[in-house]
């Protein structure tokens, strides 16, 4: 039988229930543990190796030859090496004509070459179609049965009826294809295992860059502070005081800046008169990662929660409580009830707990289990108008804990207002650009803007325009 009339029986659709061969270049890890996955689920493999003779690590099942008699077997042909071997596919090009060649290579680092590894083949092998996929599944998930977290296998090609296929093979392992387009696609499926948090890390570091702040903040005004003027040693307050004054300040400051850039959004199109017009970068960057600010602010609310809740059982706070009650035993002296004291003191935790109640509903309905279930509006009602709900909350909180103390001069020490004080400055901001924005006379324009109406209609070219709609 002739090399093209083998390919076209292969390509050919199967119409009884036995699995086309499937061939396997390379019997590393990859490759046996794909070739493995693939002889359960009923695909006879056979592997192309530069060395063909059966080992202990190859499945029992398969078949090993030399890569050009393996070629001849089948019609798909998964590449299971690196792409820095890629060169021994071109004598066996005319071999591999019409076949498919599936390119399951990643790279060590994002965009390393000009072209995407699956592009590389193409030009190496013009006469086969290739497909990029399998290249998000990790050889130890593929051993282990792991898959849950990887379960979606990005497919991409120039070649529909060859990308059919490969979708097929990938539905029968029990995963999910999805379809990525034509081969352009292929730089950026290889790049996706190489991101490292992408979304997080922005929110990460300027958590970390406000806890570090804070923190030198308190030691100066708590510990160096009193050290300095009182000669006292408080330095133990920095295992739970300090930690319990930074987690509170943070969540704040991160929740409001969940909220900030909308804000910004809307004056943005409010002074443009439209929103086809794109949004500066930062702002898009930061749009998007409004849910992980949002996931890091609740991080820290639980940790002030949890520092806030042993705070009785603390040996200073004992101590003290103790000390107060002997001196006025002592001194025979009473302190009468103060019924401000006592609503200052209720109002302040009722709205600590309330806020937190909100923040973790709102943490809740970010899970993608939870927001699939409810509809857009639904989701933006909880996202927004609860949102808001929370930092209002969270915010008077914060005020009320400060009570009286804003204008006593014991609140600032070296000049340094408390760190609670500080905390408050964005959130105020956020809500009362918020406040002004639901003016009826603005926030009416800007309904109209976001339905498409424009002050000044441009008729630019049509890739200058973009509807955002990420400006809840
Ligand atoms: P590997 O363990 O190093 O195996 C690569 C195989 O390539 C070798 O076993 C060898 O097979 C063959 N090979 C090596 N040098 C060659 C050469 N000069 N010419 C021809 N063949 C050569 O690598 P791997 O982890 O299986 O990865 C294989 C491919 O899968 C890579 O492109 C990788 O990016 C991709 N991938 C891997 C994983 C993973 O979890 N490991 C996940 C996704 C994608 P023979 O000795 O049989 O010739």
């Amino acid at each position: 039988m002739n090399k093209t009339s083998s390919n076209i029986m292969a390509l050919a659709p199967n119409t009884s229930n036995k699995r086309e061969t499937v061939c396997i270049f390379g019997t590393g890890d990859f490759g046996r543990a794909l070739g493995q996955k693939m002889i359960q689920s009923g695909y006879p493999i056979v592997f192309g190796s530069r060395s063909p003779r059966t080992s202990n690590l190859i499945p029992k099942e398969a078949e090993v030859l030399s890569h050009t008699e393996a070629a001849q077997k089948a019609a798909i042909i998964i590449i299971a090496i690196q792409r820095q071997h890629y060169d021994f596919l071109t004598p066996l090009a005319e071999i591999l004509r019409g076949k498919v060649l599936v390119d399951v290579s990643n790279n060590l680092k994002i965009n390393q070459y000009p072209e995407s590894n699956a592009e590389y083949l193409a030009q190496l092998v013009p006469g086969a179609k290739v497909v990029k996929a399998f290249n998000t599944v990790s050889a130890w998930a593929l051993q282990s049965g792991t898959l849950d977290a990887s379960r979606q296998v990005f497919v991409c090609g120039d070649d529909m009826e060859a990308k059919q296929m490969v979708m097929d093979i990938v539905r029968a392992l029990g995963l999910t294809p999805l379809d990525q387009g034509s081969l352009l696609a292929a730089q950026e499926i290889e790049n996706y295992p190489l991101q490292l948090f992408p979304m997080w890390k922005f929110p990460i570091f300027l958590s970390l860059g406000l806890t570090a702040f804070f923190f030198f903040y308190c030691l100066i005004r708590d510990v160096i502070y009193s050290y300095v003027y009182e000669n006292k040693d408080y330095s133990f307050f920095i295992a739970i005081s300090i930690p319990n004054r930074i987690c509170p300040v943070v969540a704040l400051i991160l929740l409001a800046l969940v909220y900030l850039p909308g804000v910004l959004a809307a004056i943005i199109q409010l002074y443009r008169g439209t929103k086809y017009s794109r949004f500066p970068d930062w702002l898009d960057k930061w749009m998007l990662c409004r849910k992980q600010l949002g996931l890091v602010a609740l991080a820290f609310a639980f940790l002030h929660v949890f520092y806030t809740l042993i705070i009785p059982i603390r040996y200073y706070v004992r101590w003290r409580n103790e000390d107060g009650i002997i001196s006025k035993a002592l001194n025979n002296k009473t302190d009468p009830f103060n019924n401000t004291n006592g609503w200052l003191s209720d109002s302040y935790l009722a709205l600590g707990i309330l806020g937190f109640f909100f923040f973790v509903l709102l943490g809740i309905t970010s899970l993608p289990s939870v927001s699939n279930s409810v509809n857009w509006r639904e989701f933006r009602f909880v996202q927004s108008k609860l949102g808001y709900l929370t930092l209002i909350l969270c915010t008077a909180h914060t005020l009320v804990y400060g009570g009286n103390r804003f204008l006593s001069p014991s609140s600032y020490r070296w000049y340094l207002p408390n760190a609670y004080m500080l905390s408050l400055i964005i959130p105020c901001i956020v809500l009362i650009l918020k406040f002004v924005l639901i003016f009826p006379c603005l926030d009416r324009q800007l309904t109209q803007i976001r339905q498409g109406w424009e002050r000044n209609p441009q008729y630019s070219e049509q890739s200058n325009y973009i509807i955002n709609k990420s400006a809840v």
